[in-house]
């Protein structure tokens, strides 16, 4: 087990085990998560003699960054981040006027299958453990020499699916006496899990949930995602209410416009009676974000004109709906929305 992994009340109980004081946890936990220090002889306040014993049963392997990739047509930044088994995933450092967010990966990549998305091209290796998606954002701070304020589980994986590693990586990043992220700070995208969505909500934690929901009924959305031949867009809406009533955090719908697939005209007024029956209906705040397709090698999706992309933002804005335009960032590295994929280099 790496010793990263460790939220401050585990390591606090773990050291007693090697007759240390609690307060030695919580020193090993600051250096781990807030020095965010590499080797071990850089915690310069814990004996050797107990280093040499901890780390007998715990590993303090930290990934390293195998390669960046600066955009020039804006700032965003792409690094390929090198797992302890030979694996790459990648992450994403984007500046906005507020500060700088990072996109992070949540699984070696992905089994969803999503036509779109270049993430789920070769199918899921295995979940990221809590220290690998701590490593993502550490390393990307001391490299630019930056603090990071806010996160987005968006990168590749589903996140839901690997949910216990993505709590106690929330755990940990947003803890005070470490990296302490707020957790109004953080989103979670997930293409709808529906029984982990409720499973989520029991956290109570005030993060942001996104669903990507993609279509305006069930029938665009199984041509596009085969999840949503397991759970009905129905099914998924009553989950995501259930999410707002317990967190009380506006909620965000992620929508890729795909040309020819899923927004007419007609698609925008169907996706507005479906927000209307199941969101609007029972007082849920939530915003839509509109992504337009990235394209990708594997498939034949085009994103819209522009016309198209402007027709369908305004009957969602003429309905009173707060939309956003997602910016395309880091699309000359293949940094944006469905173009991170899983690599190797072993
Ligand atoms: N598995 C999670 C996390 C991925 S988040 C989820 O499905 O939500 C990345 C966001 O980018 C999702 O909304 C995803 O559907 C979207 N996306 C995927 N491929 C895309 C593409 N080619 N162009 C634009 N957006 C894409």
């Amino acid at each position: 087990m790496n010793i990263r992994n460790l939220t401050i009340d585990e390591m606090k109980e773990i050291v007693l085990y090697y007759d240390e004081k609690t307060y030695r946890g919580e020193q090993i936990f600051k250096w781990l998560n807030k020095q965010m220090v590499q080797f071990p002889s850089e915690m310069t306040n814990i004996s050797d003699s107990f280093k040499e014993k901890i780390l007998k049963d715990y590993d303090f392997y930290l990934p390293n960054i195998e390669k960046e990739y600066a955009s020039k047509i804006d700032e965003t930044k792409k690094y390929l981040i090198k797992l302890k088994d030979g694996y790459n995933i990648e992450s994403v450092l984007m500046k906005y006027k507020y500060g700088y967010t990072v996109c992070i990966s949540s699984e070696i990549g992905c089994n969803m299958g999503c036509k779109f998305c270049a993430s789920t091209k070769k199918g899921m290796i295995r979940n990221l453990e809590p220290y690998e998606m701590l490593a993502q954002i550490y390393l990307i701070e001391k490299q630019n020499n930056i603090k990071v304020s806010n996160i987005v589980v968006m990168g590749i994986g589903e996140p839901l699916l690997n949910i216990d590693n993505v709590i106690k990586f929330i755990k940990i990043i947003s803890d005070p006496s470490g990296h302490n992220i707020s957790l109004r700070n953080i989103t979670i995208s997930t293409c709808g899990i529906v029984n982990n969505i409720y499973q989520l909500a029991e956290y109570k934690l005030p993060i942001t949930l996104a669903l990507s929901l993609h279509a305006p009924n069930d029938e665009i959305r199984q041509k596009i995602m085969p999840i949503a031949k397991e759970y009905t867009l129905h099914t998924i809406m009553k989950a995501m209410a259930y999410y707002y009533k317990i967190n009380k955090r506006k909620i965000t719908f992620e929508y890729v416009l795909i040309d020819g697939i899923n927004c007419s005209k007609r698609d925008a007024y169907e996706l507005l009676n479906l927000l209307d029956v199941e969101i609007k209906s029972k007082n849920i705040e939530f915003n839509v974000n509109l992504i337009q397709m990235n394209e990708i090698k594997e498939c034949a999706f085009k994103k819209p004109s522009i016309e198209k992309v402007n027709t369908f933002k305004n009957i969602l804005e003429e309905a009173g709906i707060s939309v956003l335009l997602r910016r395309e960032l880091g699309k000359d590295i293949s940094g944006s929305c469905g173009q991170l994929r899983l690599s190797e280099s072993r």
